[in-house]
């Protein structure tokens, strides 16, 4: 990706998306998320020699929500090597992403980590000999550490708000628990699962953030190079949920998004990228943010699945 070639592009694009008239309907069931203006658009990229270019609000901050699940999977896998795959699957689903049905379809294993019951599981996972407090302390050390940003921070408004009308993933919680597939106390479990949702971060963050999985990040490898793998493959077969086959047939390049309107988009050593637009297609991921990244993949030919 050559520098020159995608500061005018992301500028083509970030004018398009303004443009726009179908920006697709942010998320209403917390307040917090429902009173985001769907005018904003931002999308930000990090290349290797470790130039970034931005365009549009890629300074405020948004709620990062199921990106954060990236995160935890990788700290998790850290922890737990392949023993954590004893609780979640690696398998896309199509089923809406927090479906209880496929829990009790599956004995209790969720499909795989992205979808809400894999990450609850993945959260019980980083628990283990260890408190909430703490969990979520080595949480934000982990975003400060990949986005080299120290400001990173939970916002505790919209962790209490999804802690409240979080009704299904505490039915999620509560059904994980029955088949044994929760080691702690739904409300620890979850309480921690609600405020590593609440992470409030901004596009440039993001794409700073999402450089180890690129193999581009300036400290060297966070995690194991095996891990970076594995985490990139789930992102490309689930990333999107049940959207995912048709994210890898339009843009082809692992991401994953959250209801907040964000998606992390990694290109193994290339690039890290991440755009917000706080609109939602029906599957809840980002409608103008992926219509971005499908520009920008074809104007470049970065889909995984082109030929020269
Ligand atoms: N916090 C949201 C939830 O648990 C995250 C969902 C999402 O971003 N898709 O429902």
């Amino acid at each position: 990706m050559k520098q020159d070639s995608i500061r005018p592009l992301l500028d083509q694009i970030c004018t398009h998306m303004g443009n726009e008239q179908d920006r697709g309907a942010v998320a209403s069931y917390i307040p917090e998320l429902a009173c985001i203006d769907p005018a904003h658009f931002a999308m930000s990229v990090c290349l290797p020699d470790g130039t970034q270019i931005s365009v549009g609000d890629a300074k405020i901050e948004f709620s990062i929500q199921s990106v954060s699940k990236v995160f935890t999977l990788a700290i998790a896998l850290g922890r737990h090597g392949d023993h954590f795959w004893t609780r979640v699957g690696r398998e896309p689903s199509t089923h809406v992403f927090n479906s209880v049905q496929e829990l009790e379809a599956r004995d209790g294993i969720p499909p795989n980590p992205f979808v809400n019951a894999g990450a609850i599981a993945t959260t019980d996972c980083l628990l283990v000999g260890a408190t909430p407090k703490e969990t979520l302390a080595e949480i934000v050390q982990f975003m400060r550490l990949a986005a080299s940003d120290d400001a990173i921070f939970i916002d505790p408004d919209v962790a209490s708000s999804e802690k409240e009308t979080g009704h299904r993933n505490w039915a999620l919680a509560h059904f994980l628990r029955s088949c044994g597939n929760l080691r702690h106390e739904c409300e620890l479990t979850l309480g921690t699962y609600f405020h590593h949702c609440a992470l409030a971060m901004t596009a440039e963050q993001l794409a700073r953030a999402g450089r180890f999985l690129a193999g581009i990040h300036p400290a060297g490898n966070l995690i194991a190079p095996g891990h970076i793998r594995s985490i990139n493959a789930l992102m490309m077969t689930c990333g999107h949920y049940n959207g995912s086959g048709e994210f890898a047939y339009r843009v082809g390049i692992p991401a994953k998004s959250g209801v907040g309107g964000g998606i992390l988009a990694v290109l193994p050593n290339r690039a890290s990228i991440a755009v917000w637009s706080p609109g939602l297609d029906r599957y809840g991921n980002s409608l103008l943010g992926t219509q971005a990244l499908e520009i920008l993949s074809q104007e470049l030919c970065l889909s995984m699945f082109s030929v020269a």
